[in-house]
């Protein structure tokens, strides 16, 4: 069996167990570091080769694989992660940075249940940091903090070990300061960022290291150790002692909630005006494999191949190639689907069936548009409209 294929395996395997799945997405303000994680992220768990990394090009040379029709799609990507003795099946969406796609943030969040919110250590948050973080708050999604380019706090602005410290602190403090006046429940109810507890992890994506106050109990790297690294530019002493990979994943794994637990708090925020003690509404808030199908369609693109391919959230259900689904809001024409597929690196890749909890691909969805609900059942109460926030909330003093 090839390597290739014993990862598909997992990843199908993964998909069935909710437990198991973390759907996340980064969020930054332009040039904090993005790209640079989500493809050193994807490196480090050996979906893509370390050399490539970047470059989205990580071709097939399995011919049966191509048989099957695998596309690269770098918006999406899912990877394994082992964590404790288990694997962990990372669903990850692609979020741009620029604000002109600030639309694109909010879909992703409609997708995602967990977020990384990704702040350059020299330039602090930015505003688009603050809209990013408000439209994961408002989708409830639950945000950890990556503070990246900490190499640069340390060759560039000069900053000595206890100055790198209080920098980090204020970081932190600022962020909390955003989470609390944008959602106060949800700061009060555990979703204060905590160095301590393990919500917070600081590093150089660049340089592939990461250090959390966890971590650095179990791996005993220090404050000072990345210091003394960064100061004599030994990149690598870092990334083998504390790699970016294990650091940001172990966080996602551990302070992200899988859909199990985030859609009991997240149905009702994109689905306000549904009922819950319907068949659909119960399916959606125990995120159950055997209820109606309930997706949202988040992003629909076309493939030269496939056609039409429509990524989305399944809330409820399992989706099988052949299956007979409704677009809500259209005349109730039969879409029959053409393949049902998931992601594997950056790969589509068609498999058998899908399970409620996922991020997913179908083809065949002909009516489908960025923003549907779509069901097995003709009808049902749509998801909430996908609202973007473009600026952020001026408070003006009187
Ligand atoms: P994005 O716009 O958020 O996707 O940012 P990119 O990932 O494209 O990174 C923007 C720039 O910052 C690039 O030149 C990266 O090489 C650089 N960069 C990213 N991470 C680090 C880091 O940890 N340290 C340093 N020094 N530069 C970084």
């Amino acid at each position: 069996m090839t390597r290739r294929r014993k990862m598909v395996e997992r990843v199908t395997t993964l998909m069935s167990q909710p437990e198991q799945i973390r759907n996340i997405g980064i969020v930054a303000h332009i040039d904090h570091g993005k790209t640079t994680l989500s493809d050193n992220l994807l490196a480090g768990a050996g979906m893509i080769s370390e050399e490539i990394a970047g470059k989205a090009c990580w071709m097939d040379s399995d011919e049966e694989e191509q048989a099957r029709g695998i596309t690269i799609d770098s918006s999406n990507v899912s990877m394994v992660h082992e964590y404790g003795g288990k694997e962990y099946l990372i669903n990850m969406i692609d979020t741009p940075g620029h604000v002109d796609f600030g639309g694109d943030v909010t879909r992703a969040m409609r997708a995602v249940d967990g977020a990384v919110v990704l702040v350059d250590a020299v330039e602090g948050t930015m505003p688009q940091t603050e809209t990013v973080l408000r439209q994961a708050l408002k989708e409830g999604v639950r945000p950890v903090l990556f503070i990246n380019k900490v190499d640069r706090l340390i060759n560039e602005l000069l900053v000595d070990e206890v100055e790198m410290q209080i920098r980090l602190g204020k970081v932190i403090d600022k962020v909390n300061r955003l989470i609390k006046g944008m959602n106060e429940e949800a700061y009060k109810s555990g979703w204060k960022l905590d160095a301590a507890e393990g919500t917070v992890a600081f590093g150089s994506a660049l340089y592939n290291w990461a250090i959390s106050i966890p971590y650095m109990k179990t791996s005993g790297v220090s404050f000072k150790d990345v210091y003394d690294c960064c100061k004599a530019g030994d990149m690598k002493t870092l990334a083998k002692s504390s790699p970016l990979c294990e650091v940001v994943l172990d966080m996602v794994v551990n302070h992200l909630p899988d859909p199990l637990v985030a859609q009991k708090r997240r149905v009702p925020i994109i689905w306000q005006h549904g009922d819950p003690s319907t068949t659909e509404g119960q399916a959606m808030l125990h995120c159950d494999p055997k209820g109606p199908a309930c997706l949202m369609v988040t992003d629909i693109s076309f493939d030269p191949h496939a056609g039409e391919v429509a990524t989305g959230r399944l809330f409820s259900g399992t989706l099988k190639r052949g299956n007979e689904l409704y677009v809500m809001g259209t005349a109730k024409n039969v879409n029959r689907l053409t393949q049902v597929a998931i992601f594997m690196g950056a790969e589509r890749i068609e498999v058998e069936s899908l399970n409620a909890g996922n991020i997913v691909a179908v083809t065949g969805l002909k009516d489908g548009m960025v923003g549907s609900t779509v069901s097995t059942m003709m009808e049902m109460q749509t998801f909430e409209s996908l609202k973007h926030y473009s600026e952020p909330v001026m408070t003006v003093a009187v």
